[in-house]
């Protein structure tokens, strides 16, 4: 038989390009948590109702692609679909004290049509601060992605800020959108015009807004702008985030059609697009306030604002703009042991207790076998142990991948750890602007390079 696949729409991740994921997690670790935020981890799955009543029936990602599932126990159950419902349901269940400053790291699973570039299990980022009405929280959550990207060196970004309005003013300008889709329904895609007992626009206004199809997009200039319809506290409220990305030179363009897929957002609304992707699938990230949303999920007011950011478009993102480039090496020595292995062993191991990367090989393979296994794993340096070498106690250094550099040495045993040590420095040292690609800067190297 044929060997099993992974399911349709998802996706292995495998060394060495898992690498650039464990780089790209540890830095937004890093950001987030300078910033007072805690890592969370919650269950990939929940109640269903979690999802249907906080993300919203008439969301497609609940009405459409959301997994369901019943479990043995009859319970009705969903695969987290996004981020914020779920950090928000611990947050109703543990009352922690406010404001709860969270990020995390989650798979997210929609029945999406496959295509490239979307994925039925795809990985976020995120963070939620929960219990927060101030808007400098907003500002804060908006920097906080714009650095992860620009971070990561992503040049050409473009930021669109919104506000939805909050309970008190948002009905009204629903209503004033609904009358105008009334009006105008005959204009309208097929997903939004009422049809043979579909809702469509009905089942909720704002949809019309983020429609991609030609033929909303044509109406959109014509119908009422929510911009214009906020209530006092919520024009404040906004204005005040939007003198906060200006002092912080965080560059944004406004974007009145900008409601996000899920209703439970209320005032800010966010998207960060990386303009070197396709304009269908261009958003590395995205979020906004959700005030309303701990009551929906039975718990006491909590304001709130998160944003969470795909891990594989951000990857996409980095291609297009030759940034985060898999490491060139998985270890920096390897260990070539063609007299039965003891040394390979206890080198590999004292090497490794040193902090020094180590790899080796086993089963006894021949010494080209091992050579090309060495160069495969890219490592700078081979320690060769051969008949000559454990008759004289010595161990053969031989720096890898480098013309015109030192030469292979031997060395006393016991002067292996020290000597490897330095020449590690003085080739890595050589190695790493012409290797790493990295934008300039002091960005952490958490591949380990031991340098
Ligand atoms: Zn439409
Ligand atoms: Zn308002």
């Amino acid at each position: 038989m044929a060997g099993y696949q992974a399911p349709k729409g998802t996706h292995d991740v495998l060394p060495r390009e898992s690498a650039r994921w464990s780089e790209l997690i540890a830095r937004f670790a890093t950001l987030a948590s300078r910033a007072g935020y805690g890592l969370v981890v919650s269950p990939m799955f929940e109640d269903a109702a979690v999802f249907r009543r906080g993300a919203g029936e008439s969301s497609d990602v609940v009405s459409k692609e959301m997994y369901e599932l019943e479990d043995k126990g009859g319970r009705k159950l969903a695969l987290r679909p996004e981020g914020t419902a779920s950090i928000v349901r611990a947050f109703v269940e543990h009352r922690p004290p406010v404001p709860w400053k969270v990020w995390y790291a989650t798979p997210a699973f929609r029945y999406e049509r496959a295509q490239a570039g979307r994925y039925r299990q795809h990985h976020q980022l995120g963070v939620e601060a929960i219990g927060v009405e101030d808007p400098d929280a907003d500002v804060e959550v908006i920097a906080l992605l714009v650095e992860h990207l620009r971070g990561l060196g992503l040049g050409r970004l473009e930021l669109r800020v919104n506000s939805m309005g909050d309970a008190n003013c948002l009905p009204a300008y629903r209503e004033r959108l609904a009358a105008f889709l009334a009006a105008h329904e005959p204009a309208l895609c097929d997903e939004h015009r009422p049809f043979a007992g579909r809702p469509g626009w009905r089942a909720n206004p704002l949809r019309f807004l983020d429609c991609k199809r030609p033929e909303c997009r044509a109406l959109k200039p014509l119908a009422p702008r929510i911009s214009e319809s906020l209530c006092e506290p919520c024009a404040k409220h906004h204005a005040r985030v939007i003198e906060g990305l200006d002092a912080l030179g965080v560059g944004w363009v406004a974007d009145d059609t900008l409601v996000r897929g899920f209703d439970y957002y209320t005032r800010t609304t966010f998207e960060v697009s990386a303009l070197s992707l396709d304009a269908a699938q261009d958003v590395v990230g995205g979020g906004g306030r959700y005030n309303g949303l701990s009551e929906t999920l039975g718990g006491p007011p909590a304001p709130g604002v998160g944003f969470g950011s795909g891990i594989e478009r951000v990857l996409l993102a980095c291609d297009a703009e030759q940034l985060l480039p898999a490491p060139d090496r998985l270890v920096d020595v390897f260990v070539v042991d063609l007299v039965g292995g003891d040394a390979a062993r206890d080198l590999a191991h004292q090497l490794r207790q040193a902090g020094i990367s180590c790899d080796r090989s086993f089963d006894d393979r021949s010494m080209k076998a091992q050579l090309r296994q060495a160069d495969r794993s890219g490592a700078l340096v081979a320690l060769i142990v051969g008949g000559e070498e454990r008759s004289s106690g010595t161990v053969a250094l031989r720096p890898l991948r480098r013309a015109g550099g030192p030469r292979q040495s031997a060395v006393p045993r016991d002067g292996v750890l020290a000597r490897t040590a330095e020449l590690l420095v003085e080739l890595s040292g050589g190695l790493a602007g012409e290797q790493t690609g990295e934008p300039a800067g002091d960005l952490p190297d958490t591949l380990g390079t031991g340098s």
